[in-house]
């Protein structure tokens, strides 16, 4: 049996005669850059997370930069971020000008540490970067507490959490702001890159739209200098196409990862992932921990299982951030998880059966049949 990690395919066959159609729409519109598809995305996901504003960018890297840079975060400010994370959500802090401080992960979730904030916090730092890791929510009242108190700014990184809620809420509006990315395996992705801000603040939805688009928000009324971020109207019309299957999708997923527990728990060798109280984990990825996790890995590939690592190095460990002149001492949890960590195959058309037999085959590696 093959079993790949993800599988955009059988989402394009779901939809094939509309995803057809709309992207025949827009080329027969010559609907390209800005139009109507680009602007009804906007409308119907700000409404689906319950936004007043969704400014719809190139991709979730842009997404957090132009919220830093609406924000005028720069040169000599600090932003807090995660050890373990995708790059977008600490090199945008450097883009801006300012500085990234990593904090450690909690061994619980995976992301970030609420517990370790306060102690990162300097009278330079403007912004904590939250980021919403595998489609689960970090402690975002705990993180909003310290935040409100101590005067900084919260952005949430929601490029894993699509409408993945804690305590009722929905990612993305806890803080000042949330980006999203729509990269194609994420849950809700496009047919290339795409992102969004989302927020209720008007003056800096207004601002990020105005930056994202040359500084103009009218053509050639440049007030400041921006960037060229659009979503084009191709992956607008996708989006569209797929945005009504998200909760389906989402729930797919979840009813997956419940599926895998059960085959999964009580193997000896693995720890499977564990869902916070009060929360809604979209299970962007399924990630355990696992013991001789690389021979494991080697082991389910031969088998046709196909795996990742997410991430395999802690951030602040990596070549690019040698000049903070950290150590794994520095972040024990991410840098002992990062051996162990393996995110087996998840999608919400995975079957019963590529599940049992992705379950058996890790149970077969420990002897545990
Ligand atoms: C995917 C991802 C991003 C960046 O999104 P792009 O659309 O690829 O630029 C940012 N943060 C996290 C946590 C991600 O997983």
């Amino acid at each position: 049996m093959f079993v790949p990690l993800v599988d955009l395919r059988a989402q394009y066959h779901f939809l094939k005669a509309d995803i057809d159609r709309a992207i025949a729409a827009v080329i027969n519109e010559g609907a390209f850059i800005g139009g109507r598809y680009v602007s009804t995305f906007e409308d119907e996901f700000a409404s689906a997370c319950g936004a007043r504003h969704c400014v719809s960018v190139a991709n979730g890297t842009d997404a957090i930069y132009i919220i830093l840079r609406m924000l005028s975060i720069g040169p000599g400010d600090e932003v807090i971020t995660v050890a373990n994370s995708w790059i977008s959500s600490s090199e945008t802090i450097t883009q801006a000008g300012a500085r990234p401080v990593f904090i450690d992960i909690n061994p619980a979730y995976h992301s970030i540490d609420e517990d370790l904030l306060e102690g990162a916090i300097t009278d330079r730092t403007k912004a904590v970067i939250a980021v919403h890791l595998q489609g689960q929510m970090c402690a975002i009242d705990k993180i909003e507490q310290i935040c409100k108190r101590y005067g900084l700014m919260l952005i949430e990184d929601c490029a894993q959490a699509h409408f993945s809620a804690y305590d009722g809420r929905l990612a993305g509006l806890t803080g000042v702001a949330g980006s999203f990315s729509f990269y194609p395996g994420k849950n809700l992705g496009a047919y290339g890159d795409a992102g969004c801000i989302i927020t209720n603040d008007d003056s800096l939805a207004e601002r990020c739209r105005m930056f994202a688009r040359h500084g103009a928000l009218k053509k050639h009324h440049h007030q400041i200098e921006g960037v060229n971020s659009r979503l084009d109207g191709l992956q607008a019309a996708i989006l569209l196409t797929k945005l009504p299957h998200i909760n389906a999708w989402n729930e797919a997923r979840v009813s997956n990862a419940a599926r895998y527990e059960s085959l999964l728990s009580g193997t000896p060798g693995i720890v499977t992932p564990k869902v916070r109280p009060n929360s809604r984990h979209t299970f962007h990825l399924y990630v355990i921990r696992a013991e001789r996790r690389d021979e494991l890995a080697l082991h389910l590939d031969a088998k046709g299982v196909k795996t990742a690592i997410h991430y395999p190095t802690p951030l602040p460990l990596l070549p690019a951030y040698r000049y903070l002149g950290k150590s794994a001492a520095d972040f024990p949890v991410a840098a002992r998880f990062m051996n162990e960590i393996l995110s087996l195959p998840m999608y919400p058309e995975l079957t019963r059966e590529q599940m049992e037999y992705v379950a058996q085959q890790v149970r077969g590696f420990y002897g545990s049949l």
